[in-house]
């Protein structure tokens, strides 16, 4: 598979001079589902260090929040008996419920726990993130085996401010359709052996390919649609219903090394998506994305522009392969 990708060259001349020099921008193409992004050079970074004091949101929103302590057991909906007895799906500290927004023809929410209402990613665990990604699992596999239709199930996180939460405490969203989301149907046009050949692209190519934690294959992003994306791919799997316990426990874990990065990286905020297809559709794998956003602060510069909302084009100065380098040897086991 050809990673395509072109270098665009102009010129400028810039304030004082007079000769102009050349000025250039790399534009890539995702391979598997060929969204575009570029590649920026950018003289003042994008993404300013973090500064904003998100601990001071989290002491502001503590006292009315409905997923704190017992008020989750007060103020959140139950699931109908067919869906799970008990009302609400829980694994060690985590608590799903459905999503009193109603995203989805099913739509969940589960909070990594009702006692911490305030999660920055250095602090999110392996424990925290996999108990958590079980739930909806669960939820998702519970679901899905009732709709008479094939499912479209997805695992998704806005984590943090300005991730899109409604609600400050940390939770992950999940969704079960029986129709796809857009970038749900692209992906699995690709399910005619373009996950693989992906995969031995990037394996072969070497810079971006960040290694295999046994059954899940992480990789930098070839044309990121967000900043500091990562991919994770399972193979074997195409619905999030499809993973049995060990794999939960070690997507979980992928995550919380991959928050981990990005702490490290000075960031504080992020969006994820796994993209589940029906179980048992031919050809795709299971797969994952997880991004950056800006980091908050009065007047500050959104990630999302019009490139990223209105061209469907991602548009970032942190590249793949810069940001494989500050990975390291992180993802492999
Ligand atoms: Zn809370």
């Amino acid at each position: 598979m050809e990673l395509r990708s072109r270098r665009l060259v102009g010129a400028t001349i810039p304030p004082g001079a007079n000769d102009p020099v050349p000025t250039e921008v790399e534009v890539r193409w995702d391979p598997l589902t060929g969204h575009s992004s570029r590649i920026l050079t950018a003289a003042v970074q994008l993404i300013p260090p973090q500064d904003f004091d998100l601990a001071a949101v989290a002491e502001e929103t503590r006292a009315g929040c409905p997923f704190c302590g017992e008020r989750v057991d007060e103020l959140t909906p139950r699931l109908p008996p067919e869906v799970w007895p008990e009302g609400r799906i829980r694994r060690g500290e985590a608590v799903l419920f459905p999503n009193i927004l109603t995203y989805a023809q099913h739509a969940a929410v589960s909070v990594y726990s009702p006692h911490e209402h305030f999660l920055p990613l250095d602090r999110m665990t392996h424990r925290l993130v996999a108990d958590n990604l079980w739930t909806q699992v669960t939820f998702v596999r519970a679901v899905s085996e009732r709709l008479p239709e094939p499912a479209w199930g997805s695992v998704n996180a806005n984590h943090m401010l300005p991730s899109g939460s409604s609600l400050f405490h940390p939770h992950l969203q999940g969704s079960v359709d029986p129709v796809p989301t857009t970038m749900q149907a692209l992906l699995a046009r690709g399910a005619d052996g373009r996950f693989e050949k992906y995969l031995e692209a990037e394996r072969l190519a070497g810079p971006r390919y960040l290694g295999s934690t046994g059954r899940i294959e992480w990789l930098a992003s070839f044309a990121p649609i967000a900043p500091g994306e990562l991919r994770a791919l399972v193979p074997g799997a195409c619905s999030p219903a499809d993973l049995d316990d060990d794999a939960v426990e070690e997507l979980g874990a992928g995550i919380a090394t991959a928050l981990g990065l990005y702490a490290e990286l000075g960031l504080q905020s992020c969006n994820m998506a796994l993209y589940g297809a029906p179980s048992g559709t031919a050809g795709y794998w299971l797969n994952l994305r997880i991004a950056c956003r800006s980091n908050l602060r009065p007047l500050y510069r959104s990630d999302a522009t019009y490139f990223e909302r209105l061209h469907w084009e991602g548009a970032v100065d942190l590249s793949p392969e810069d940001l494989a380098e500050r990975a390291g040897d992180r993802f492999r086991r």
